[in-house]
């Protein structure tokens, strides 16, 4: 059996894995991103692991899939815009300088469509053609699939499900707009509604779990307090998944997907977060029955995109 490699490579962290063509899962690494070493320090650390793999499987990898955390131009294999990884990744050659040191073809994609990818063919996505893909966390990102493929658009930049427009003249968004679902919904949005209502005295449950500190109020504190009976950081949560179900139906309107996944940290909140979405689905999709979108949280969750890599790498990339 053919053995295949992927890279995904965070802010923090490049995890790794190698796989075999029919799924099974060899071995799975990580390692400190060290992102101030720059592009090719990093990489260097990519090759590293890369054939720390090798040696301790004894297998070689014919195919590299990774995910990078930005816009790439898929064609030529070079990073175009990566916000979230300091010092300057603009038009790095990362294909042709892995290729060359590891010996095998190497396909790139953004993350979260890699992730997207995983969810589809090796997650809970394997039985359909059409489906959504969101990752809820810092920021919302996002993948499409229609008719069994990835929806990349003209510039393979499609997919930025986090921005779409939610409230016309909203917050300010890192993007630039205002009022997008990201920065309605995104875990710093979540946040800092939790400060303000500590802030406020209108949290009291909060306040006693995070012992009065700001700092600790964070999607997950704030989703022990909700269970906890804390009616307005509740009401929180369900205005924020009330948000993102608009977003969920314009997207659903338009494509008609069988199922959309949700992945990220705010999913362990799936039991706070699901059934207003699914609410907002069936007062807003109203030209087919809204019954037949399944909203799931993802299987693979913090690992679709290890195994995003590995379908990425079997594909032989992605065509455009
Ligand atoms: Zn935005």
């Amino acid at each position: 059996l053919r053995v295949y490699a992927s890279i995904d490579l965070g802010g923090t962290n490049i995890a790794g894995a190698l796989a075999t063509e029919d799924g099974t899962l060899l071995l799975e690494r990580s390692t400190p991103t060290e992102s101030h070493l720059g592009p090719m320090g990093v990489l260097d650390r990519v090759v590293m692991l890369v054939r720390d793999m090798q040696q301790t499987t004894g297998e070689r990898p014919v195919a590299l899939g990774m995910g990078l955390p930005g816009l790439i131009d898929l064609r030529h294999g070079v990073t175009q815009f990566m916000p979230n990884l300091p010092t300057n990744w603009r038009n790095v050659p990362v294909s042709a300088y892995l290729h060359e040191r590891l010996g095998c073809p190497v396909y790139l994609l953004n993350d979260a469509r890699m992730a997207t990818l995983g969810e589809l063919t090796f997650g809970v996505g394997t039985s359909v053609r059409n489906m959504l893909m969101f990752t809820l966390g810092t920021g919302i990102g996002g993948g499409v699939v229609v008719n069994g493929e990835l929806v990349l658009g003209a510039l393979g930049a499609a997919g930025e499900l986090g921005h779409q427009t939610i409230v016309a003249d909203g917050p300010l968004c890192g993007c630039g707009n205002r009022g997008c679902v990201e920065a309605l919904t995104s875990g710093p949005a979540l946040s800092g509604e939790g400060v303000r209502l500590l802030r406020a005295g209108q949290a009291p449950k909060l306040h006693q779990l995070v012992g009065g500190d700001a700092a600790q109020v964070n999607p997950r504190t704030m989703a022990d307090a909700a269970r906890a009976g804390e009616k307005a950081v509740a009401l929180a949560f369900e205005r924020a998944a009330r948000y993102l179900g608009i977003a969920i139906a314009n997207l659903a309107t338009a494509l008609h997907p069988e199922l959309v996944v949700l992945t990220g940290g705010v999913v362990s909140a799936a039991d706070l977060f699901l059934e207003p979405i699914r609410d907002e689905l069936r007062t807003r999709v109203r030209m087919f029955p809204a019954e037949t979108i399944r909203v799931e949280p993802s299987v693979l969750q913090d690992k679709a995109g290890i195994w995003g890599g590995i379908a990425l790498a079997r594909k032989g990339g992605v065509t455009l």
